[in-house]
């Protein structure tokens, strides 16, 4: 049954809408109430903040008709990320499209422990594999400015997003447009980070939840979801020199096989670290 808004097709308030929202909403996996603060401060172009200490504010009849149109779709599964075009990763607020993998809070784990490994004034060649909006080289560039940040995507309209976010953000990172590795040179780099698609074709996933409006291209990982797992360990030795280090995020499922892999890859040293919901999210091994 629809809630009714009051007056429904004109003009209404801060609080009316959010009320109305948080109802449409709540039968949704997830955080209702902050989806429509999010969504009502980019309807109204405000910061959130604003909105919660004003409900008795008003909001016009055109705004609180686009409005709608933005529950209606979250409703409907579309992640907030694409109906504002807007996610923060490590503290960067990062422009997302429908191209684009959303960036999600585990895959800051990763970053965690490449800049663990990298030090603060050293030069090393880091490659991002597999890129998407940039969220993964964009963060290790900010947070290490001299090392020559180097990545990798296949998908040209998901390069477009990252190199703007790039010239947005004022962080120089090389974009090449590549499947994997196939455009790089032998050992040309001391860290390989990547976030591949590694969710099963079967996975109910896929078609039934949020992840439905997401590039199947960076999701689907093949019949067991390690298809592109295998393909970035078994090209590792070429493109990473002696001494460089492999991290990769996977399912939290996907340990075993993972490290398998690596170590017949000749990866040493193999660790793997917990996600903040204590699942197996990233494992790290190291050529000799
Ligand atoms: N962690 C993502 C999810 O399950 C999957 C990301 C990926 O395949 N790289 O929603």
């Amino acid at each position: 049954m629809e809630q009714s808004l009051t007056p429904v097709a004109g003009a209404s308030s801060v609080g009316a809408l959010l009320d109305w929202a948080r109802v449409r909403l709540a039968s949704r996996r997830g955080s209702s109430g902050l989806d429509a603060e999010v969504l009502l401060g980019f309807a109204l172009d405000r910061p959130r903040s604003s909105l919660i200490g004003f409900p008795e504010r008003g909001v016009s009849a055109a705004e609180t008709a686009r409005y709608r149109r933005l529950i209606e779709r979250r409703e409907a599964g579309v992640p907030v990320a694409y109906l504002t075009g807007r996610r923060e990763f490590y503290s960067l607020p990062l422009t997302v499209s429908s191209a684009t993998l959303v960036p999600r809070p585990e895959t800051e784990l990763l970053v965690d422990k490449v800049l663990e490994r990298l030090p603060t004034d050293g030069r090393s060649v880091v490659l991002d594999a597999g890129s998407g909006c940039g969220a993964v080289a964009l963060a290790i560039k900010h947070r290490r400015p001299h090392c020559r940040m180097v990545a990798v995507e296949c998908s040209a309209p998901a390069l477009r997003v990252a190199v703007s976010n790039g010239v947005r953000l004022g962080l120089q990172v090389e974009w090449i447009r590549s499947h994997w590795f196939d455009a790089l040179a032998n050992a040309c780099c001391d860290i390989i980070a990547a976030n591949p698609p590694y969710v099963a074709t079967g996975d109910e996933a896929l078609v039934t939840g949020d992840l439905r409006h997401e590039p199947r291209l960076a999701l689907d990982g093949g019949v067991d979801g390690l298809m592109s797992l295998r393909t970035i360990i078994a090209g590792t030795p070429r493109v990473l020199a002696s001494g460089g280090t492999l991290l990769l995020e996977h399912g939290c499922d996907q340990t075993l096989p993972v490290r398998n892999l690596m170590d017949r890859a000749g990866l040493q040293g193999l660790e793997t670290y917990l996600d903040l919901a204590g699942h197996d999210r990233v494992t790290v091994g190291r050529l000799p």
